[in-house]
């Protein structure tokens, strides 16, 4: 069972575990990233009453630098510390720095313990809640990863006041893609949303927390039910991958879950499963929230063929999870590169 804990008892689960670890003389380590180390690690050290740590280790920020480089830096900073088993690591930052963090522990000395303390929007409801780690190589996203759960999850929504409008709004794609696959009473909540400074909302945060932790918990292992929490994704890393590549605007992960997440209700509606008008209050609540990238119809190929390389690929067919109404999915669904195209037409146009 994944252990998440948020505000005041998130606070004193770090204090005990900090007492814990002093007693028994477990060495301490923080992983942050540039960012984090200043917006975040402050206010750390002031809720913690600077009883920790023994070590910061400090990566640069960003989606470019979740990269086995960066977790060869980890390994070698605990090493030159002599950090021995015992050792743990916290993970201060976004996803980048949980998903690096996680997998960086997860390998040195066949395992060390660690502890996730998310500071973006996207990693509080979804980056640091169900145990992968991963690490992107050779330009594809997250093709190196384990399934190890943290020792605990802590969630202090006080760290997202420095985060960037951006930054939220890429989280809130998870929300929204939350309340469509499983909670038709949360989307309505998610609907009354009318500007990105009220999605910062304890309520939210941890209806969210709630239902991806009851489906990790149904299905660790992504073999059915987890599934569905890739709704938007079959669409949207292609596309955040397609603008990743040179020459691009790079289109930011929960931005490009959004389109996906149009894409794959255009898909649905086309299989009979939800209504058009329901595929109209998606679209119409997404688009006021995620702007439009200009992608021409001659790249759609590409971005198919990027498809190609998602892991959630299943033989010769493109998968997908699907909507069956607002609050319901359904796993492994498939569609053909016309249906494919039509989507992103319907979910690139205004
Ligand atoms: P991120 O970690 O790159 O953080 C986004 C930016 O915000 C970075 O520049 C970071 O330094 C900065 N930042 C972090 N906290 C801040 C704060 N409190 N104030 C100001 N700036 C702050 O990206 P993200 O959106 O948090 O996470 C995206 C990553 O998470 C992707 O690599 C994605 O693949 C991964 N992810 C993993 C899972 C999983 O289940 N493991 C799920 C979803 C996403």
């Amino acid at each position: 069972m994944l252990s998440i804990q948020m505000n005041k008892e998130a606070i004193d689960a770090l204090m005990n575990f900090m007492a814990y670890c002093k007693t028994e003389e477990k060495k301490i380590f923080l992983l942050c990233d540039k960012h984090t180390k200043t917006a975040c690690l402050p206010i750390l050290e002031k809720l913690t009453r600077h009883c920790f740590s023994d070590e910061t280790i400090c990566i640069p920020s960003g989606e470019v630098n979740k990269n086995i480089e960066n977790c060869m830096s980890v390994w070698q900073h605990l090493l030159s510390k002599n950090a021995d088993k015992q050792a743990v690591l916290l993970c201060l930052g976004g996803g980048v720095v949980c998903d690096l963090g996680g997998f960086a522990a997860a390998t040195f000395k066949r395992g060390i313990n660690h502890l996730l303390i998310p500071t973006t929007l996207m990693a509080q409801i979804d980056a640091a809640i169900g145990g992968k780690t991963a690490l992107n190589f050779q330009q594809t996203k997250n093709q190196i990863g384990l399934f190890v759960p943290p020792v605990t999850t802590l969630v202090l929504p006080q760290f997202l006041q420095t985060l960037p409008e951006e930054e939220v709004l890429s989280g809130f794609a998870e929300m929204i893609k939350h309340a469509l696959i499983a909670d038709k009473t949360y989307w309505k909540k998610i609907k009354a949303i009318a500007s990105w400074k009220q999605i910062i909302d304890n309520c939210l945060i941890k209806r969210s927390i709630e239902i991806k932790v009851a489906i990790c918990n149904k299905d660790p292992k992504e073999q059915s039910e987890r599934k569905k929490l890739n709704f938007g994704h079959t669409v949207g890393h292609a596309i955040e991958a397609y603008s990743l590549l040179d020459g691009k605007r790079p289109v930011a992960h929960g931005y490009a879950v959004a389109l996906g997440m149009l894409a794959e209700s255009y898909l649905s509606e086309k299989k009979g499963l939800i209504s058009e008008e329901q595929l109209i209050e998606i679209k119409l609540f997404i688009n006021k929230f995620f702007p439009i990238p200009k992608i021409e119809q001659k790249d759609y190929p590409l971005i198919i063929d990027l498809m190609q390389y998602d892991k959630k690929r299943k033989e010769k067919n493109l998968n997908f999870t699907l909507l069956t109404d607002i609050g319901s999915a359904i796993i492994d669904q498939q569609a053909d590169e016309n249906e494919i195209k039509l989507s992103l037409d319907f979910s690139l146009s205004e």
